[in-house]
């Protein structure tokens, strides 16, 4: 059979379909393959909250690259997207978090971002919910948020706009590691490169892809338009969203376009069941509920788990696989998929185009899981 793609890419979350943009953009033919629905996984489950977040050097730099193209992207939208720039505040509950607060504004502004430190008026007239006894915060006003299925569908269609295919409930039984793909129905498919971009089912596909699940609930409130301005987490948030030996809750609210709330969220390793944990989901909103107390009275139309591709240094995994030069990775992004996806796919078509990327791609390279032994806790 002859090579008919220069890549297939499997999964249509809004990783695989960021690179499917980026590589057809390129010039190069594109097969992208789904056993479900575009955005049809961890995509659909998601935030949407472009978030750039310092908890490494090479997070910042992978999340500050990814906001920028954001923004680039951002007047092209089309109104379905609902992209806003609301901008991230991280509330500070107490002394210890407003030092953190200090220290953080010089990072985030060292690396090229904007980056304020609000006081508790400011902090209260930006967010006259919170709880009066929050004590400051820190604004980062290019972040922003979206509506993560409808992106990925944008992104998708941009990729068919430049001559890529897409077939859509067609699962992927078995990537060779020659560059050819076995369906479901047990025919097969050649390029000169497979991504593999199938999120949480990406270990089932390829060996040694240190990825696993990591739940998630969230809830979406009836229309209050206003009662949010800015996507809201807490400081805390930084100690709990570390935590892999427990489950963790944070405050974590977003304004959608429709004038919903999402409220979050939850981290769990070890339940990859779709049903909801409703001590953990209580635990979610009293969190919620303590720093917004009026939360507790708005109606709530609906709650859903997810999970995240989490892998154990937190950092995605994004290249050439150690299992063969034409199978490559582009998964692991755990809580930040969305935010990070148009950055992983222009550093996927930069590597296999031969471009220079603009951040160094080392960090994210899978060539690390032997090279630095990385094991999950
Ligand atoms: C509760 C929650 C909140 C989140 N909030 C945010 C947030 O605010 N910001 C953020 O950036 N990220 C957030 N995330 C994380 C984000 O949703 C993920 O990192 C991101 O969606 C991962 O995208 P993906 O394309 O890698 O995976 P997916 O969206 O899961 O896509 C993988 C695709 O591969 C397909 N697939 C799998 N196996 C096969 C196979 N064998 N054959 C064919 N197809 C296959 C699946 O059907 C799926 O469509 C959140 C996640 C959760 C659960």
């Amino acid at each position: 059979m002859s090579t008919t793609y220069d890549v297939i890419i499997v999964g249509a979350g809004i990783v695989g379909c960021a690179c499917a943009h980026q590589c057809s953009q390129a010039g190069l033919k594109v097969l992208i393959l789904d056993q479900g629905p575009v955005g049809g996984q961890s995509t659909g489950a998601g935030m949407g909250h472009i978030v750039t977040m310092d908890d490494s050097p090479d997070q910042l730099a992978l999340t500050h690259y990814a906001r920028r193209l954001w923004l680039e992207l951002a007047e092209d939208l089309p109104a379905h997207v609902e992209f806003q720039r609301c901008g991230t505040l991280w509330v500070a509950a107490d002394a210890e978090e407003l030092d953190a607060v200090k220290r953080k504004v010089s990072v985030y502004q060292s690396a090229g971002s904007k980056a304020q430190v609000l006081d508790a008026r400011t902090l209260h007239e930006e967010e006259p919910h919170l709880n009066p006894a929050m004590l400051g915060g820190l604004l980062i006003p290019e972040d922003a948020v979206l509506y993560p299925p409808n992106a990925a569908r944008y992104l998708v269609d941009r990729a068919r706009s430049f001559g890529a295919e897409l077939r859509t409930g067609v699962a992927v039984r078995q990537i060779g590691d020659k560059g050819s793909v076995t369906l479901g129905d047990g025919s097969s498919v050649e390029a000169g490169l497979i991504l593999n971009a199938a999120g949480c089912g990406a270990p089932a596909l390829t060996p040694h892809v240190p990825v696993r699940p990591r739940k998630g609930h969230l809830v979406v409130t009836h229309r209050y338009p206003g009662f949010v301005r800015h996507q809201m987490i807490e400081l805390g948030y930084l100690k709990s969203a570390h935590s892999v030996s427990s489950d963790s809750v944070a405050f974590n609210v977003q304004p959608r376009a429709t004038g919903q709330i999402l409220i979050g969220s939850s981290r769990q390793y070890g339940d990859d069941s779709q049903t909801i944990h409703h001590g953990l989901l209580s635990r979610m909103m009293a969190q919620a509920c303590h720093y917004m107390p009026e939360i507790g009275a708005l109606s709530v139309t609906r709650t859903w788990v997810g999970f995240r591709p989490a892998t154990p240094d937190k950092r995605p995994l994004i290249g050439p696989s150690l299992v063969s030069d034409k199978v490559w990775l582009a998964t692991g992004h755990e809580g930040l998929g969305i935010a990070t996806s148009l950055a992983t796919g222009r550093l996927v078509a930069d590597m296999i185009v031969g471009r220079t990327p603009e951040i160094p791609i080392a960090p994210y390279s899978p060539a690390r899981v032997t090279q630095e032994n990385v094991v999950h806790e």
